[in-house]
């Protein structure tokens, strides 16, 4: 249920994460590459969804379970005011390493401009 990614394997405590947030839905734990002073991901726990791209309509409540945790740890790690980006890639263009989809939450610095061609 909780898939065979490295994700999965965090999930299930088969190796360590640096976890900040969890609940019956989610879980959230720091990036192990940060890109900038704040970056955690947050990552369905009880589904595994490999991309984007396998979403359907009754994945919309989940999703938004995604977003609303990031928003509610920006809150509460009291950088909600200076601001934040969110983001998910999806397949090889975007640079997708882990099939598990999951939510990049950025923050602690003005961030640069994103979308370019690599
Ligand atoms: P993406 O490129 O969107 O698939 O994002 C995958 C992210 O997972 C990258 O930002 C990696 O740095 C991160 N990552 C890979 N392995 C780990 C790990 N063991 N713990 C935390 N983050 C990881």
């Amino acid at each position: 249920m909780t898939g065979d990614t490295l994700f999965g394997k965090i999930i299930r405590r088969e190796i360590p994460a640096d976890i900040v947030y969890e609940d019956d839905d989610v879980l959230a734990f720091r990036d192990i590459a940060p890109q900038a002073p704040v970056h955690v991901l947050f990552i369905p726990k009880n589904v595994h969804i490999p991309t984007l791209d396998d979403l359907r309509p009754n994945d919309a409540g989940l999703v938004g379970k995604l977003v609303l945790a990031a928003a509610e740890y920006a809150r509460r790690e009291g950088f909600a005011q200076d601001g934040y980006r969110v983001v998910m890639n999806c397949r090889d263009d975007a640079g997708q390493t882990v099939f598990h989809i999951h939510l990049h939450l950025l923050a602690g610095a003005q961030l640069g401009h994103f979308g370019t061609p690599r």
